[in-house]
């Protein structure tokens, strides 16, 4: 994970600097640290913690450079603490580097380097680069203006894993050199000064013109130019592209956090998601796409292979498929599937979802689909993201930049899409018409119903503030209420840190019912009107042992029976989960809210999870 940032230009670096990481931190917060060019000189500053720490450090005001690089950490190697912050400088002090990654041959290349004579002063992974690249600037002969482009390039070409890396050099003060490895980074163009980013919105406010770094490229900014190279050195054109996104949707808007934005922001995100793709009249299309019948009946399996929330969208996605395509479908964690030698061929097709793109894990699992002769097609929020670019096929959510580290917009958002991909394939099938056409009336309807959703608000807070103290809540759903109890659960055990679990309403009693005790909380998803009943008789199995119970519901149930009961709007089932989980992501805030924390950045996460 982590955040990298980098200005070349005529304005002071260090603001520029300072304000890009701090929209980055949701990358991670562990520590923060800036490099510049002051007076011939690379400067660092940095400490563990918050990015706002280094508005305290000595000097900080004093630094004048127009080039710098920043960096906003979340360690995995070496602990949070100074020493270990990024920048990291070589033991000449030439060369300043900040990394987003993991150098996995480290260790190997420190002791290499420490046969040479280099000293470490870090635990990180990240310190061997600097010291890497002066190694090979030593060792070079020439001392033209590429001495320093090669000196990187050779140091990247022994370095294994994944890396996303600027640096600058104190012999070159007016160059900066930006590689990447399935780590993300993307170059802001402007007038007279470049950007660097780890994502677009960090740097929309100064520019809308970016270009898009493959793996392996190398580039050269300086204030007026950008140059770029292939792993061999040889100079490659690119053209920039234009993002249409608000830089303001990338601000909090008068709302407290980014996660109550976010929330809120879901009847956009499902309406532009749904765009013009189909009408109650059309058929369903997608211009990224291009599926034939004869491709679809020829399918064995679907795979949906996803990290996190994003997996729990694809267990709704795997509903609405094998309901309406009848293709059976299979949903996995793609750090489970890439090593457990999936049964992948031709007549696969794996669908991979991934908020920002990035996700290093689901990245790795479409490699291997493609390799083993499958289709892969993308679900991103980002256009351009590394999974777009490595995808037989990418459609998109449009859910606008995602701040908060817990997801919500981007999940209902990946819920509507995969719902929408769903009737696609249905209607190239000729299959389920009459499902297909009552669920495309039921979606064009869907906005309007999470608006009148979102006023429940005030309830859900007040019961929020009854549990905020408990240890242990338990989440039961049935069939698609079941996924929704799984994402409810990871809601707020990232943001509250309350141990929650989820379950099966019916496999309660073959184990985990022995939990349940007096005053505990229970909470029920219920909108499946054909398994009402059965989810009935499993909530009054923890009410006879003391539970206290509360029904997210669209139903007509007996109210009584239960201590609270949250009535949401009526929908098709097959998006019920978009309407049933909003109640849910409110209840997690509040409680997080009621304890204190910070719901955008919980501790010990971070969002876009670059490494395995
Ligand atoms: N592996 C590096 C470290 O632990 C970089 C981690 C990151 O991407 O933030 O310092």
């Amino acid at each position: 994970m982590c955040g990298i940032v980098g200005y070349i230009g005529t304005k002071k670096a260090s603001p520029i600097l300072i304000n890009g990481l701090i929209r980055l931190e949701y990358r991670g917060y562990d520590s923060a640290g800036i490099s510049t060019i002051e007076k011939e000189e690379l400067s660092i500053m940095k400490d563990k913690g918050r990015v706002k720490n280094l508005y305290h450090l000595k000097g900080i005001d004093d630094l004048t450079g127009t080039i710098g690089i920043a960096h906003t950490r979340w360690a995995t190697h070496g602990k949070p603490s100074k020493e270990n912050s990024h920048p990291h400088m070589d033991n000449s002090k030439t060369f300043s580097v900040v990394h987003n990654g993991i150098i996995e041959n480290y260790n190997e290349l420190r002791n290499f380097l420490t046969d040479n004579g280099y000293i470490f002063y870090s635990q990180t992974d990240t310190e061997v680069i600097p010291n890497l690249v002066h190694y090979y600037y030593e060792k070079d002969e020439k001392t033209d203006n590429l001495r320093f482009l090669r000196a990187v390039k050779n140091a990247c070409s022994d370095l294994k894993g994944s890396f996303a890396i600027e640096i600058i050099c104190k012999d070159y003060p007016d160059n900066m050199i930006v590689t990447r490895k399935d780590s993300p980074l993307v170059i802001g163009k402007g007038e007279n000064e470049n950007y660097i980013s780890s994502d677009i919105p960090a740097i929309l406010s100064f520019t809308r013109n970016f270009y898009l770094l493959n793996d392996f490229e190398l580039v050269v900014l300086s204030r007026n130019n950008v140059v770029f190279y292939d792993k061999d050195l040889n100079p490659i054109e690119k053209d920039t592209k234009t993002i249409e996104w608000n830089a303001s949707s990338a601000e909090k808007d008068g709302y407290e956090d980014f996660m109550l934005k976010e929330i809120y922001e879901q009847p956009t995100a499902i309406r532009e998601t749904i765009g013009a793709k189909f009408n109650e009249e059309t058929k369903c299309e997608f211009d990224e796409l291009n599926f034939t019948k004869e491709y679809l009946s020829s399918l064995n399996k679907i795979y949906i292979v996803a990290c996190g929330t994003a997996m729990y969208a694809g267990l709704a996605g795997k509903n609405a498929i094998e309901k309406l395509c009848k293709i059976p479908t299979e949903v996995d964690v793609a750090s489970e599937f890439r090593y457990r030698d999936p049964l992948v061929d031709d007549k696969t097709l794996c669908i991979f979802i991934s908020q920002s793109g990035e996700t290093a894990d689901t990245i790795a699992a479409l490699k291997l689909c493609k390799e083993k002769g499958a289709k892969t097609l993308a679900i991103s929020n980002v256009i351009g993201s590394s999974i777009t670019r490595e995808a037989d096929y990418s459609i998109y959510t449009h859910a606008g930049p995602e701040i908060a580290v817990a997801s919500t917009k981007a999940y209902t958002s990946q819920v509507i899409l995969i719902t929408i991909l769903s009737i696609y394939f249905a209607e190239i099938l000729d299959i389920e018409c009459e499902k297909v056409s009552l669920l495309k009336r039921d979606i064009l309807q869907l906005p309007k119903k999470i608006e009148e959703t979102l006023k429940l608000s005030e309830v859900i807070e007040e019961f929020s503030k009854k549990v905020y103290q408990e240890k242990d809540i338990f989440f039961l759903g049935r069939g698609i209420d079941e996924a929704v109890a799984k994402e409810a659960s990871l809601k707020l055990k990232e943001i509250s840190y309350i141990h929650s679990e989820s379950y099966p309403a019916g496999e309660l009693k073959h184990g985990p019912i022995a939990l349940i005790e007096n005053d505990i909380t229970v909470i029920s998803i219920m909108t499946d009107n054909t398994l009402v009943e059965k989810t009935i008789s499993n909530i009054q199995e923890v009410i006879t042992r003391g539970a206290k119970t509360l029904v997210i519901t669209n139903q007509n149930v007996d109210e009584d029976m239960f201590d609270r009961i949250i009535k949401i709007p009526e929908t098709n089932p097959f998006v019920s989960p978009i309407l049933s989980i909003i109640p849910l992501q409110l209840f997690s805030y509040y409680i997080s809210k009621e304890k204190g924390l910070d719901v955008d950045k919980p501790r010990n996460l971070a969002k876009s999870v670059t490494v395995e």
